[in-house]
């Protein structure tokens, strides 16, 4: 499929739920790539335990032995408050092949709360992964989806549905995802627990060589 796939996030660490996500996102949609782009300052959630060149560190250890997962550095690059409105501006005006803001039934609940969300429709589909520690629950997909026509989306049930417009449509996903988040990892960091098989070897080496998160976590556990 011709679309490019956005996936931005914090990474505070990058795990393998995202990694998994990406892999099981590009096999369902048929992408040959899809960007991983990582926040500079998030907007949507407290302060980060690692500094934004750690966090872009580990996504680069994390993905460097795919090519089908690239990182999108726009966010890192502009710094500041990491708006999702004026990366999505920048990408509508590089180009005119649609562009695809994917994210967990999580980000998505909160989704009218971002920063001129009411103008995303204009620059790009959504494609709402149901996030297992969210629930997979009607009620749950039925809040977002609300939310997300009220935001100027028509829902469309396949994929294919995404190539032949540039903008304007949102499709739920529903992938084999891992229950594993940032703060889990954080947490068992803190408390002395291992992470291995969480995080990629490299990126436990990196959190291990750089004593990251054995104190002052951000975000609450999930
Ligand atoms: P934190 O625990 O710090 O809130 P997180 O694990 O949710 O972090 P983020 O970097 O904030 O990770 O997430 C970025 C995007 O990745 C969001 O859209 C989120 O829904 C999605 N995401 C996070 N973890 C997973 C997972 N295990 N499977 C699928 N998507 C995920």
């Amino acid at each position: 499929m011709k679309v490019r796939a956005i996936f931005g996030g914090s990474f505070d660490p990058v795990h393998i739920g995202h990694l998994r996500m990406a892999v099981e996102l590009a096999e369902a949609l048929r992408l040959e790539q899809v960007s991983l782009m990582p926040c500079y300052t998030p907007v949507h959630k407290g302060g980060l335990a690692a500094t934004p060149a750690q966090r872009l560190a580990m996504l680069e250890l994390a993905v460097s032995d795919n090519p089908r997962l690239r990182i999108d550095r726009r966010e890192m690059e502009r710094s500041g408050p990491s708006f999702t409105y004026e990366s999505l501006k920048m990408l509508r005006e590089e180009s005119d092949t649609p562009v695809l803001l994917v994210m967990g039934s999580d980000s998505a609940l909160g989704l009218a709360d971002w920063h001129k969300a009411e103008a995303f429709a204009d620059f790009c589909h959504l494609v709402v992964l149901e996030r297992p520690a969210v629930g997979l629950d009607a009620e749950v997909q039925g809040n977002w989806m609300r939310t997300a026509k009220e935001l100027g989306f028509s829902q469309v049930r396949v994929a294919d549905a995404l190539e032949s417009t540039t903008a304007g449509s949102v499709l739920p996903l529903r992938l084999n995802l891992l229950d594993v988040s940032s703060t889990y990892i954080r947490n068992a960091v803190k408390q002395n627990r291992s992470i291995r098989y969480l995080v990629t070897d490299a990126v436990e080496r990196y959190i291990c060589d750089n004593g990251l998160y054995t104190a002052n976590l951000g975000g609450s556990p999930r």
